[in-house]
């Protein structure tokens, strides 16, 4: 049998960590069996349709690699993928269940329902439905539809035993029916429930294995009941625990949890995100941590899914960032620092791009650590002579105006102003004087950075700022250790 997921977002706009991480492991079952994968566009609520959310769907898809087989972008056998636009279907489907004595007609106004929840004693909101309308005759039940009552379809509960579903995740879970109250499967407006739509949409689209998160456990047990009441098989269900932002509560981006989009702004990238994310609920069975979405579709396998909540963890996501920067290529590392480096430097900036990549790709943890770091390649910023003066490199302001001073005619008579002359005068001037390397580059990378710390030494920066300005900086340090 092949496998079949489905990725079912309603059009937020914004991708929740939570629903990406439950797209994975959608894609990966699927996709480690050589299945499909499959998205629907849940967007019958229509209070919450926010614009261009189908496309912030369509677009972390796109960025995440977790290519869908069908959907409504891309078609496929069982559509509308639009859940919209299937409105047309549930009704007869609902009437099906009427005529197998498995929903009834309901036409409770509001206030008797309302009087039903106000009589319940411990104040919860929620009452079960008292069943008013099951005693309806057949007769009575038409007179009030000829009459154009406005009508509701609820799903008709077993009495009495229990209903048991098997969880891949969680085991079997059973309930008492008793407890389940005659959900409305068809409102009055003529829409199904998301409830009940849920359930004709899996069973149409052919989907195996429904996968979503914990919170749908415990209407699963109604959903077991429609497939029952309907005669389909149901479909193998995969609840996923919480991802959680400390012990207590779930991630939750109304309480400022970052979404996926909020990720990469902060300079994470979509690779990392997506093998830490993998990590939140399923380990391999290697224990290995960092691995491509390719490679762990080799190595996913259901049964390593955990029924523990996982906390996500900024710092194990910016620790793994920044060892997937390190591992890339110089060549595709400078492919992600280069829009940034240009933010930072000016579109038109002359510096050499790719060298200040080589020199910052080992020092980050994400891509958003890159302008404060080359800040200071744009603009000298305000400093104070204290930072002339390092234990270390032995130096004071005293012997970083020496330093300068004595470095201004060598660097003028370079002509060509390569990382070779610049360091072999640098270093010249150094066993000219007799003295210990830092006592003449430290005073010069602090006068071409302004900063305590720098991406590169005195040669590097020199490099970056190009003769001219590293010049009118070293005369800046002169002009403050002379006052
Ligand atoms: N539209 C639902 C949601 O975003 C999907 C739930 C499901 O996967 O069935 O929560």
């Amino acid at each position: 049998m092949e496998i079949r997921t489905r990725f079912a977002p309603s059009p937020t706009g914004y991708m929740h960590i939570g629903n990406l991480r439950t797209a994975l492991y959608e894609y990966l079952i699927a996709k480690s069996e050589g299945g499909k994968f499959i998205l629907r566009i849940e967007d019958t609520d229509q209070g919450r349709l926010v614009e261009g959310a189908t496309d912030v769907i369509y677009n972390t898809l796109k960025m995440t690699g977790l290519q869908h087989d069908e959907g409504p972008d891309v078609g496929g056998p069982y559509g509308p993928y639009v859940q919209s636009e299937r409105m047309g279907m549930y009704m007869d489907y609902a009437k099906e269940l009427v005529a197998k004595g498995e929903a009834y007609y309901c036409f409770c106004t509001k206030e008797r329902l309302d009087s039903l929840k106000e009589s319940n004693e411990e104040g919860v909101a929620f009452a079960k439905y008292d069943r008013h309308c099951l005693g309806l005759s057949a007769e009575e039940v038409e007179a009030k539809l000829e009459a154009g009552e406005p009508f509701v379809i609820r799903q008709k509960m077993p009495d009495a035993g229990t209903t048991t579903f098997d969880d891949v995740v969680y085991g079997a879970i059973t309930v008492e029916n008793k407890e389940l109250d005659d959900q409305i499967l068809m409102k009055a407006d003529g829409y199904p429930t998301y409830n009940f739509a849920n359930v004709v949409d899996d069973h149409l689209m052919h989907i195996t294995h429904v996968v979503r998160g914990s919170e749908y456990l415990s209407s699963t047990p109604k959903y077991s009941l429609l497939y029952a009441a309907f005669g389909w098989d149901c479909p193998v269900y995969v609840h996923l625990p919480a991802v959680m932002r400390d012990a207590q509560h779930k991630l939750s981006k109304r309480h400022g949890d970052k979404s996926f989009e909020d990720l990469i702004k902060e300079g994470y990238l979509v690779d990392a995100i997506m093998n830490y994310i993998a990590l939140l609920g399923w380990a391999p069975s290697d224990n290995t941590e960092i691995f491509t979405l390719a490679e762990l579709e080799g190595k996913f396998h259901i049964g390593g899914l955990s029924k523990s909540p996982s906390i996500f963890d900024i710092k194990k996501l910016t620790w793994m960032n920044g060892e997937y920067m390190k591992a890339m290529d110089a060549e595709t590392f400078f492919t992600h620092a280069e829009p940034k480096l240009k933010e930072a430097l000016g579109e038109d900036t002359q510096m050499d791009l790719k060298y200040i990549a080589s020199l910052l790709q080992k020092r980050l943890e994400t891509l958003n650590d890159i302008a404060p770091l080359v800040q200071s390649f744009k603009e000298l910023p305000e400093y104070g002579t204290e930072l002339y003066t390092h234990k270390k490199m032995k130096t004071n302001d005293e012997i970083a105006l020496d330093s300068l001073q004595a470095s201004v005619p060598v660097l003028e008579a370079i002509t060509d102003w390569t990382e070779e002359n610049i360091h072999n005068t640098i270093l010249d001037l150094v066993a000219a004087k007799g003295v210990k390397n830092g006592i003449i580059m430290w005073p010069i990378r602090t006068a071409l950075s302004g900063e305590p710390t720098s991406p590169g030494g005195a040669t590097e920066l020199a490099l970056i700022l190009g003769k001219e300005e590293s010049m009118r900086r070293i005369q800046k340090g002169i002009a403050m250790l002379t006052k």
